[in-house]
């Protein structure tokens, strides 16, 4: 009998978890079940769209699925049109046809099997061996083994919010595309968040009708932009500047902002020192005591995410056009009393710069940004691993904890052998762990430990 590893998700986390698995020489025999709720495999959130205006938010040559092989996008770029550039930012569709190619590719030329299974997964059982794995259509598939892939979770709603829950005008998961068709033909939407998610719901709503509308957050930032040839990032050590410094968020934070500076004199970019930083993420944010984790949430956060997680340039020209023409509006602020009648919604914003406002339009679309307290809500899947223990949640609520070969951390703090995680509630461990350049390194380690302890088993058995 083959070794059966589940994956559920088939988005890049488990696409690309799904490749590692198949590129590998299989002994014992394996067989990887690929489950995926969304008709497309192989797209996930981010690249099942056709639409060729979304653009990738990194740049081509640094989008490769595979661990240590970051032009591996760029050269499938380059075979169809020769001269793209490494800085370039493709559109997000063809990386989804990277992904897909990809895969059927392992596939064909792998000696494991794999079977790709439609379905939404609802619950993942412990048996005395391996796992059971229910899907909504009453399917229960035996696997050994379970890597849970299943992507962002959907956007929390804020307490001001939580009135509006279920009202027409009121567009809680800004994914679910179908939903936002709604909000067409209105002349004023106001979106809750300024973020990479606000941008795409602005953009997307102003490709269909010139609309006015509204972006709120807390403190009204919008992302940066890339440069045009954008630089990927260097892979040195932990830069010295950082090395001897007290493990804190603002002796961090200031020896960074001290470098953006002397590089912007020396007529240098800011943008390479976060560049050069993003390896270094991870150790930097383990260094950082529990405490220090809640200050650089609570304070520097969303400094950090305008200039760290930017835009394609053409897309941040578009939202800057779009602001100087006074079509689009910011406000800055919290939500005060908010409610929504058949008209519209109406929102208090109150504090930012000008004390204070209402601001009234047809719908809300809430981005927010994914809600990863998986105690509190989650998926059905999450909601029945969590309440059966198999998951547990780490402490400042950013997602799930996992040992150093990926094998979930349960409710209890042990390990849960034969379960894995991988996907973007790693950044509880590790901070940055949402784009393809941190993914695929997770997904190949996950996929060479479990070879690995596979192959040692089988040793075991044949001595
Ligand atoms: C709109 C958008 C644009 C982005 N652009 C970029 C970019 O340009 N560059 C970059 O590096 N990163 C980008 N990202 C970041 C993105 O997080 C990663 O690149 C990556 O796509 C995450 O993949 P994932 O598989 O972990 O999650 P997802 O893409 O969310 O995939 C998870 C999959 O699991 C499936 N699933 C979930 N639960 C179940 C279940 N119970 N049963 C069955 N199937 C289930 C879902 O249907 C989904 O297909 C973007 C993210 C978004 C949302």
């Amino acid at each position: 009998m083959p070794h059966r590893v589940a994956i559920i998700g088939a988005g890049f986390s488990g696409t690309a978890t799904a490749i590692n698995l198949l590129r590998q020489d299989s002994t014992p025999a394996l067989e990887v079940v690929l489950i995926e709720a969304h008709a497309r495999m192989a797209r996930g959130l981010a690249y099942r769209e056709e639409d060729r205006e979304s653009l990738l938010n990194v740049p081509a040559g640094n989008m490769g699925l595979l661990d240590g092989q970051a032009g591996h996008f760029l050269e499938y770029c380059r075979k169809r049109e020769p001269g793209t550039a490494s800085g370039a930012f493709m559109p997000r569709h063809l990386f989804g046809e990277y992904l897909e190619e990809n895969l059927d590719a392992a596939q064909a030329s792998s000696n494991a099997v794999l079977e790709r299974v439609r379905g939404t997964a609802l619950a993942v059982r412990r048996r005395a061996q391996g796992f059971e794995v229910e899907l909504s259509d009453a399917r229960v598939l035996v696997v050994d083994e379970v890597v849970l892939a299943l992507g962002h979770a959907p956007p929390a709603v804020p307490r001001a919010l939580a009135g509006l829950r279920g009202h027409e005008r009121f567009v809680a998961d800004p994914w679910d595309w179908s939903s936002l068709v709604r909000v067409d033909g209105a002349q004023c939407v106001a979106i809750l968040g300024t973020g990479h998610t606000a941008i795409d719901t602005l953009l997307r709503i102003e490709r269909r009708a010139r609309t006015k509308v509204f972006l709120i957050s807390r403190h009204g930032l919008i992302p940066n932009g890339h440069r045009m040839s954008a630089q990927i990032p260097a892979t040195a050590g932990l830069p010295e500047y950082l090395g001897a410094r007290p493990a804190t968020v603002s002796s961090h934070m200031g020896a960074i902002r001290e470098e953006a500076r002397r590089r912007v004199e020396k007529g240098g970019d800011w943008r390479d020192v976060l560049n050069e930083l993003r390896p270094h993420t991870p150790t930097i944010w383990q260094r950082w005591s529990q405490k220090e984790r809640r200050r650089f949430l609570e304070r520097v956060r969303a400094y950090w995410e305008i200039h760290r997680h930017r835009l394609a340039p053409a897309i941040h020209e578009q939202v800057q056009e779009l602001i100087a023409s006074g079509l689009v509006e910011v406000v800055s602020g919290r939500l005060g009393v908010c409610f929504a009648d058949d008209k519209g919604v109406s929102l208090e914003v109150r504090g930012g710069g000008e004390g204070g406002r209402i601001v009234r339009a047809a719908f809300l679309v809430n981005c927010a940004g994914p809600d990863y307290d998986i105690a509190q809500r989650g998926s059905p899947l999450t909601a029945q691993l969590y309440a059966d223990g198999l998951v547990g949640q780490d402490a400042l609520g950013m997602g799930v904890c996992v040992d150093e070969r990926y094998r979930m951390i349960d409710r209890e703090g042990r390990v849960v052998a034969g379960l894995y995680y991988v996907g973007p509630m790693l950044r509880a461990q590790y901070f940055e762990a949402t784009a393809v350049p941190e993914l695929r390194h997770h997904c190949a380690a996950l996929a060479r430990g479990l070879h690995e302890a596979l192959a040692q088993q089988a040793r075991a058995k044949s001595a």
